[in-house]
Order: C-alpha cells, then structure tokens, then sequence
C-alpha cells in the first residue's frame, strides 16, 4: 500500500475528467466553452504565481480565461468597478479576485460584492452559508480539493477524529464544516484548533486525521501523532535551503513518514488539488450559465 496521497496523478485524473465534459456537453452541444475571469491586483510575488499557474491549468483543460492586472494602487472604486464589469458580462461564467488584496481595501466589501453565481471561489457568505446549511454551492477550492482526495482514495472520514489546525476562511473553516456535515464524504468528528489552542498536542495525538493549515514549517513532528494517522499538510513554506528555495509543508514529512497510513507530500499534494477545483467550480458555473 501506497501512504503517498498524490496530488498531481489525481489533477491530472480530473483534468481529464473536466475536458471531457467539456467536449461531452459544451463542445459537441456548440455552446460557449466555459470562462474563467481573475482579478489581480498588485505585483505580489505569490500572487503572481498563483494566478500564473490557475491561467495554465484553464488552457491544458480547455477553459478560456481572461486576466484583468490591476495595479497595487488603484483605489477601492475602481475594484469594484471592474468586479461589477465581470458579474455584468454574459460571457464570464465565473471569476475570482485573487487574495491579499491591498491594505486599503475592504476585502469583505469585495467579496460581498462578488455575485454568488458567479463566485467559483466560494468565499461570498451566500455559498458559505448555503455550503454550511448542506446546500448546493460552490465550495471553496482548497477544502473541496482535500475532501475529493480523500473520497477518490476511498478513505473512509465518517465517525473518524478529525483534527483540524488553524480556522482561516479558506481553508481551515470551510474543511471543518465539509468534513463534519450529514453527507458523503463527511460525518466526521471535527476538532478545530487554532493559536489560541493551548498543549495542541493533546488534540492532534487522539486525531485519526490530522488537516493542517498554519503556515509554520515543520510544525507536526512524529511526537505528536499517534500510529496509522493521515495527514493532510496544506502549508506552502517558501524557505531557503542550501540558498535555494524551496517549498516545505507545515509537516515534518520525514520525521512523521513511518508513523502514518497516509500523507500528502508538498509540493505535489493539496496544492494541485485547490487548483483543478477551481476549474471544476468553473466548469459548473457554466453548466448552469444558460
Ligand atoms: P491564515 O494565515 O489565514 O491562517 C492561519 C491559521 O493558523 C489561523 O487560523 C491561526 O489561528 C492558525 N495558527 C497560526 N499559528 C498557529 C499555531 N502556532 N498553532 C495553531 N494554529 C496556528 O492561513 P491560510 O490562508 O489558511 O494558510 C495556511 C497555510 O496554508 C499557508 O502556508 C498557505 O500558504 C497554505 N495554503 C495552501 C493552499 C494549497 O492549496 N495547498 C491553499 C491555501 C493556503
């Protein structure tokens, strides 16, 4: 048995899955291939990279996006001009407004102005609600990603401990309500911890699967799991090493490696994942833009 939860072998499975429905029910029906719009502003290197790589992704799936670079000092108006632009265009199916946005903006006047049929992130209150309440909706990627990696690898979350490290909106919030709800996969018992957790250890030592998302290098050591966990590591870490850099997960992957029944390594585990969710929301989106 394989521990390793291979984030790239399984994107690639569903970009491929994606791309046919595409060519199933868009393409041989001739409607409009499906249009993702993104938002960046600023020169945020990570950022950057994000929005670089999610442009790559909708081409290799046949996905058409339209990026809109605004720079780090345009004001608040002007955002919201240009969000109301893409929920106005017939022609977007969905888009995003790739985050931090800068010190001068109200992020949660931005996503509140996003519209909920069209907000394939799934950060707008409407889809989180509806996403909490077990309605339909978009849910936000990353936790989509982890959930559908674990449902295709067929590990079974329901009456298991899950523990959950840090509460973010997009990540740590969204998998603990996905992990513990009335449906499959689900029915999982949710811990949620948080910096403000005190002796974590004391959780993360009963977890059956442990979900981490802090940002912290190497904060799960072996000491602090028990035998046959999984673990879920979504941290990205960019650290120097030998004055290159590299990428680390919040795991201490080596030290925990014999200790687990499964991991997700970083790179190459969560992060492709976050990414092909996306596409999928986009996909559905415009399934349901007639
Ligand atoms: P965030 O910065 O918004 O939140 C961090 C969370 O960690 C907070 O809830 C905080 O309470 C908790 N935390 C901080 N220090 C802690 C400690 N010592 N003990 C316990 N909890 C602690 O984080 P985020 O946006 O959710 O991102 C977390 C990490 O996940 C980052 O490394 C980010 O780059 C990565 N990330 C990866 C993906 C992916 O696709 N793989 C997607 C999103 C975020």
């Amino acid at each position: 048995m394989t521990k390793l939860l291979d984030g790239n072998q399984l994107a690639l499975k569903i970009r491929e899955e994606i791309s046919k429905e595409i060519e199933e029910k868009i393409i041989n029906k001739k409607r409009r291939i499906p249009h993702l719009g993104i938002i960046l502003m600023g020169n945020n290197d990570s950022s950057i990279t994000y929005v670089n790589s999610k442009i790559k992704e909708c081409k290799k799936t046949g996905i058409k996006s339209t990026l809109i670079h605004l720079s780090s000092s345009i004001s608040e108006n002007i955002l919201l001009k240009e969000i109301k632009k893409m929920n106005l265009n017939p022609l977007i199916d969905g888009f995003i407004v790739q985050l931090p946005l800068g010190k001068h903006i109200n992020q949660e006047k931005i996503i509140l102005s996003i519209d909920p049929k069209k907000d394939v992130d799934g950060f707008h209150p409407e889809n989180f609600g509806k996403m909490a309440l077990g309605m339909k909706s978009f849910f936000p990627a990353t936790a989509l990603g982890i959930i559908t990696m674990l449902e295709r690898n067929k590990i079974d979350i329901s009456g298991k401990h899950s523990v959950i490290i840090g509460r973010s909106r997009i990540v740590g919030t969204p998998i603990s309500i996905l992990m513990s709800r009335k449906a499959y996969p689900g029915n999982s018992t949710v811990t949620i911890t948080h910096s403000k957790t005190p002796n974590i250890e004391s959780f993360t030592k009963q977890a059956d699967i442990i979900i981490v998302a802090i940002g912290i290098p190497k904060f799960i050591k072996s000491n602090m799991i028990k035998k046959g966990s999984i673990i879920i590591d979504v941290g990205i870490n960019n650290i120097k090493n030998n004055n290159k850099n590299i990428l680390i997960g919040d795991v201490d992957f080596h030290n925990v490696y014999e200790k687990v029944s499964y991991i997700t390594p970083v790179p190459g585990g969560v992060g492709p994942m976050t990414r092909i969710m996306l596409l999928k929301n986009t996909l559905k989106a415009a399934l349901k833009n007639k």
